[in-house]
């Protein structure tokens, strides 16, 4: 069951458009926040989740270049994604099976451990709104 919203998908050069993500991260890194928002979703939500204040920034999308060679029909090589939870109330209240990154600063963000991308191996921090790979 999802829980947590995602405004539209941002599009980047040909998938994402530029105005839709949060934070450039550099190194062809976009991260767009996850938020809290049960009201958006009536129906959808376990009662006793739906009466949550809303929490603008629970977790993150970090999209970027496919590390394992995948490429479009133009040669450039495909977009990925990877999601993380941050540790706030709502992920430890409602997803104790998640664990959670630690957000040492939200300005400019930082957060540890480090980041792997299941789906294709991509590594790297996000340290002082930066990605740094590992
Ligand atoms: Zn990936």
């Amino acid at each position: 069951m999802r829980t947590w919203t995602v405004d539209p998908l941002p599009l980047v050069g040909g998938l994402m458009g530029s105005d839709k993500y949060d934070l450039d991260l550099g190194h062809e890194h976009y991260l767009q926040f996850t938020h809290w928002r049960p009201k958006e979703a009536p129906g959808t939500i376990l009662p006793e989740y739906a009466n949550e204040p809303d929490q603008d920034k629970i977790g993150a999308i970090i999209y970027h270049k496919c590390k394992d060679g995948k490429t479009m029909p133009d040669g450039s090589r495909e977009w990925c994604s990877s999601g993380i939870w941050f540790d706030c109330p709502i992920v430890l209240k409602f997803f104790p099976g998640k664990t959670p990154w630690k957000v040492e600063q939200w300005e400019p963000l930082t957060v540890s451990p480090s980041i792997l991308c299941l789906s294709c191996g991509d590594h790297g921090h996000i340290k002082s709104g930066k990605w740094e790979p590992c």
